[in-house]
């Protein structure tokens, strides 16, 4: 389809966003990830550009007015970038924040305070860098709630209509950077500040059919092909049980191991991304030598915690956590 789309004689990378062509690859997009998901009827999906960062602006730019508090809840690197960047749009309490665990739990909601004035309650529903994911998301406030899913959506099923504002960066489950999809609930699309940006007003961009500029046509496309690879899988509670036993099996394989240790508490270990010390750092660059040796790449932990983190999307094969585990074993029969 490169050179010849839909035998269009037009290739991919050169058809008009604007053309019958382009269109039909878009609405197949569209139509497949609502299936996937089930998104309700009363939501749009939008496909916008600037990554889930842009959205950290975006949110609080479409829901609230400069006087406006929302409540976020700060679990990691990523809702504190998230916060951090709400900070310049309106007032943000942070009701409740994981730092003193050191990020590696969750606070337990029963101690968040939530402003009853809050105009939406902020969570990332996984963390990527430290390894922190919700798996139940509690209900703790009457005001909508905006989730950060850029590294957990389409790992497993989601209630979206639990959701006022669902945003995902595409470049983990869903396709290549580029693209960033938001599920809006109808009722949330008219709150914008007048001067929001129009390319990432959710009204404009509902209205406009994310098209009111030029869209990232290819990235767009493969995000189609990789919801439709959802459906033939099996659908997304298919893909759950997969990514629930490839997790498992990692976890299970640490805390079997005192050579091996994963400090997240056990009720909010992320399925996605896999943070792992070794109980002799020095070893660190040896583990991760020998491992790329044995075609065991990107396993360093990232800059910000250090150790090692295997990332386990969608794209990551059963086998490939079975090579790393064999590897892992190995490693410790002979440095343990
Ligand atoms: N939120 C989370 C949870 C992420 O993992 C990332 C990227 N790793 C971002 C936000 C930022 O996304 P982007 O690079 O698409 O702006």
């Amino acid at each position: 389809e490169l050179p010849n789309l839909d035998e269009s004689g037009f290739g991919l990378l050169e058809v008009s966003h604007r053309s019958p062509t382009f269109q039909s690859v878009i609405d197949s997009a569209e139509e497949r990830i609502r299936r996937v998901l089930s998104v309700p009827e009363d939501y749009e999906v939008l496909f916008l550009q600037g990554g889930a960062t842009l959205q950290f602006a975006a949110v609080p730019l479409n829901l609230t007015d400069p006087a406006d508090t929302a409540d976020y809840v700060t679990t990691g690197n990523w809702s504190k970038k998230a916060a951090g960047e709400a900070k310049r749009y309106l007032n943000v309490n942070v009701a409740a924040d994981g730092s003193n665990l050191h990020y590696e739990a969750i606070p337990d909601p029963a101690t968040w305070r939530v402003n009853d004035d809050a105009k939406y309650l902020h969570l990332a529903i996984n963390e990527t860098v430290v390894g922190v994911e919700f798996h139940d998301v509690p209900s703790v406030s009457n005001a909508p709630l905006v989730a950060d899913m850029s590294s957990t959506i389409l790992s497993r099923p989601i209630d979206v209509s639990r959701y006022g504002v669902i945003y995902a960066g595409a470049q983990k489950n869903i396709g290549p950077a580029g693209i960033t999809v938001v599920i809006v609930r109808e009722d949330l699309l008219d709150r914008a500040r007048q001067e929001t940006p129009a390319v990432i007003n959710y009204r404009v961009m509902a209205d406009a059919e994310s098209m009111s500029n030029t869209p990232p046509t290819f990235a767009w496309y493969v995000a189609g092909l990789v919801f439709e690879w959802i459906m033939k899988e099996g659908g997304i509670a298919v893909i759950g049980e997969r990514n629930r036993r490839k997790a498992g099996k990692i976890y299970a394989a640490i805390d079997a191991s005192s050579f091996y240790n994963n400090p997240i508490d056990p009720a909010c270990r992320s399925w996605m991304n896999i943070p792992f010390t070794l109980s002799a750092p020095e070893l660190d660059a040896v583990f991760l030598r020998e491992s790329e040796e044995a075609d065991l790449l990107n396993l360093k932990g990232h800059r910000l915690v250090g150790g090692m983190r295997a990332s386990i999307y969608n794209a990551m094969p059963e086998a490939g956590i079975d090579a790393l585990l064999k590897f892992m074993t190995e490693f410790e029969t002979r440095h343990g």
